[in-house]
Parts: structure tokens; C-alpha cells; sequence
């Protein structure tokens, strides 16, 4: 583990146990001090090798048909450029909803007048390859459907493998959010039939932020020319300006481009997939053992629950305020996260970023102290 001291500075850096913007490492920070022109031919050279090695982490390629397409702006705006640009002009959208990302997916195509059908699922367990197939029956017009891979609203993950076979086998499109599961939890693109991954640099690949990420099946995109909704955002575009002159069409965002060929070294270092899964699964269980010992419970069952963030309730005391325990733990230096749940008072705590077992412990420590200055007895609850 690095210092999270920067030079210069005497107090370290809050650990941000949310998931995104996350904890980075000072790697991935000081690679960034480097002014490069977008026509470097430096720079050109490191965005196609990372181009490349999201496809080999992804397990497919461009020979074997897919393409890996960056996007300035934040990780929605990736999903946003998918939902924008892939639709035929009157085309319609089947979304599988069981938390806030997904209703953000439905919100965008209500936006851009994309006619948009919802497929709702409680938001406590996972959306199963039958409510998608039922789905499909009753809106056989849908010529896409999309779902979140892991609900980070809970931490849940959807079976997107089953879900993709059965959207397959219906001949629809196939879109999957993967912002916060991608590089950790294994998905076969090919088995999932998915065409289109949307992930970003500022999840478990621990860069900053700044681009989104999208691995698409090429003969999706190649029939996705001229749909776009959005200069900005067309996805098809952005495809050709990369693959004609290696360049953004417009100004790219060099310092997190330089920041992610950094991390993606780090998350090679580390094991890939299954060496930073390890990490962040380590995390999650001291985390669930140390909070489940303090007294409190978690939102999901332990089943559907991923070691990417986990849902705590609010523990039933007069003296607990969500506001009171965040600002303590904020004073601590650790920055924890609200709930985002329609119908349960709870908040979240992230096991992502450049976060490690001693961090947790660190945690729970100031967790403790800071339900002692509240006065809350978890006993009594
Ligand atoms: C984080 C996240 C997003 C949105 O990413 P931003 O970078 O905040 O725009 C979308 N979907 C899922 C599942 C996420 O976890």
C-alpha cells in the first residue's frame, strides 16, 4: 500500500470508502503531471494500448469482432451516449429496473423521446432470466433491452449471462451498465451476447475520473451509423475518429488518459481480474464481519450481495441521525455513503478504490467511536 500523504502536504487524503469518485493511488495521481498534446503521437500511442487491453481484460478482441470506444465525461455520460446513438430513430427500449441506475437508463431515453417500456423488480433481489423473457412477450416491439450488471444502488448483482441468452434468443440488442463491476466480476461478453458494456475509469479500475468506457460488438456499431441522437455523444463517431486518425474528435481528457494507463498497470500487477477481486472481497468481509458485530444489518441477503459496496439499515435508535454519523466519520477521514433506496432508511459503505483490509479495520474503529459519541447503545436497537 502507498502513502496517502501527497508532497507538501501533512495530513493524508480522507479514504473514500463510496464508489466514485474513489480513493486512487499516488501512482495513478503523479502520472498525470505530464502535459501531452492530443496529436502526441505519445499519447495517441497509449490510447490505443489501453483501447487494447480493455479488450484482452474484457476476453474478446477486435479480430474476434469488438471495439473498444472511450468517451470523455463521467460514466452516465457513457450510458447516455449508448442509449443516444444505437436506437433506430423510432426505436424502442426495454429497461430491467431493480434500482437507481437502471430507472437512470429509462429516464435518459424518456429524455432523448425514446419510446421506453420498464420491467420493475423490488429492489432487494436480483432480476431473473423469466421476468426479462415475460417482459419481451408483453412488449415484442422492444428492439433493445437493457439492465445494470451490479445494482450499485444495493450491491446487487443481476444474472446478466441468463438474461443475455434469453434477449438473444428474442433477437433483440443487448445493453449492460458494468460501471461498477467491470474488472472485478467476470462477465463472458460472448455467452452474455452482450453489444454493448458501458463502464468507466473511475470504478474498479481505480483511475480518476474523466471517460467512460464502451466495448461494443462491431456490427452493432457498425449499424448504429448515423442514429445518433447527439454530436457530442455519438458513440458511432467517436468509433471512427479513433479508428481513422487514433484521436478524440474533441479534446480528450490527456491527464486521466495518462492517469489510466498508470492504473491499468497496477490492476495488471495486482492480479487482473481475479487479484483485485480478491482485494475488494477481502474488504467486504471484514467489513460485513466487523459491522454485523457492532450490531448492525444489512439491506440484502448475504447471496445477492457483492463485495463491490454493501447496504446497511439504519440502525432503530432515537439518537442515530444519518447526517451526524456521516460528518463524524467525515471528521475521522472516512467518507461513507447515503442510500439511494425507494422504501428502506439505510446508507452505504463501499469496498472499492484503492481500499484495503487495514483501511476496513481503520474503519470500524472510528465506526465504533463515533456511535459511542452519539450515544447510540446498538444493544438497545
Ligand atoms: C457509478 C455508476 C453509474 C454512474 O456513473 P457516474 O460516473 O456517476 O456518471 C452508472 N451505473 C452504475 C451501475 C454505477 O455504479
Amino acid at each position: 500500500m502507498q502513502s496517502r500523504i501527497r508532497a507538501g502536504t501533512e495530513t493524508p487524503d480522507k479514504i473514500l470508502f463510496t464508489p466514485g469518485p474513489l480513493s486512487t493511488a499516488m501512482s495513478t495521481k503523479e502520472a498525470m503531471l505530464r502535459d501531452l498534446g492530443s496529436r502526441d503521437s505519445a499519447f495517441l500511442d497509449i490510447v490505443q494500448q489501453i483501447r487494447t487491453k480493455l479488450l484482452d481484460i474484457a476476453g474478446v478482441s477486435q479480430s474476434g469482432g469488438f471495439e473498444a470506444i472511450l468517451m470523455q465525461g463521467s460514466g452516465t455520460f457513457g450510458v447516455e451516449s449508448v442509449i443516444s446513438s444505437v436506437l433506430p430513430r423510432h426505436g424502442r427500449l426495454l429497461v430491467a429496473i431493480n434500482g437507481a441506475y437502471g430507472r437512470r437508463i429509462a429516464h435518459i431515453a424518456r429524455v432523448l423521446d425514446i419510446s421506453v417500456a420498464e420491467l420493475q423488480v423490488a429492489e432487494n433481489r436480483p432480476i431473473s432470466s423469466a421476468d426479462v423473457e415475460a417482459a419481451i412477450r408483453k412488449h415484442p416491439e422492444a428492439d433493445c433491452v437493457a439492465v445494470v450488471h451490479c445494482e450499485t444502488t444495493t450491491g446487487l448483482v443481476n444474472p446478466v449471462t441468463d438474461i443475455g441468452k434469453v434477449v438473444a434468443a428474442k433477437g433483440k440488442m443487448f445493453v449492460v451498465d458494468a460501471m461498477s463491476s467491470f474488472g472485478v466480476l467476470p462477465l463472458d461478453l460472448e455467452a452474455a451476447g452482450v453489444d454493448y458494456l458501458i463502464t468507466s475509469a473511475n470504478k474498479c479500475f481505480e483511475g480518476v475520473p474523466g471517460f467512460a468506457v464502451i466495448i461494443a460488438r462491431t456490427t452493432a456499431l457498425q449499424e448504429a451509423e448515423g442514429r445518433a441522437r447527439s454530436v457530442c455523444l455519438d458513440i458511432h463517431s467517436q468509433w471512427q475518429g479513433l479508428e481513422s486518425s487514433g484521436q478524440f474528435r474533441f479534446t480528450p481528457p490527456t491527464h486521466a488518459i495518462l492517469a489510466f494507463e498508470r492504473t491499468l498497470a497496477s490492476f495488471e500487477e495486482e492480479g487482473g481480474v481475479p487479484g483485485r477481486r480478491a482485494r475488494y472481497e477481502a474488504n467486504r468481509e471484514r467489513l460485513l464481519r466487523g459491522m454485523t458485530r457492532l450490531g448492525f444489518r444489512t439491506y440484502l441477503e448475504p447471496g445477492h450481495q457483492s463485495c463491490i459496496i454493501t447496504t446497511f439499515m439504519y440502525p432503530s435508535h432515537p439518537r442515530f441521525s444519518f447526517e451526524s454519523f456521516y460528518n463524524l466519520l467525515n471528521d475521522r477521514g472516512f467518507v461513507i455513503y447515503p442510500g439511494k433506496l425507494t422504501h428502506s432508511d439505510c446508507f452505504r459503505i463501499g469496498t472499492v478504490g484503492q481500499v484495503f483490509p487495514q483501511d476496513v479495520e481503520n474503519l470500524l474503529v472510528a465506526i465504533a467511536q463515533t456511535l459511542e459519541e452519539m450515544g447510540v447503545d446498538m444493544e438497545d436497537c
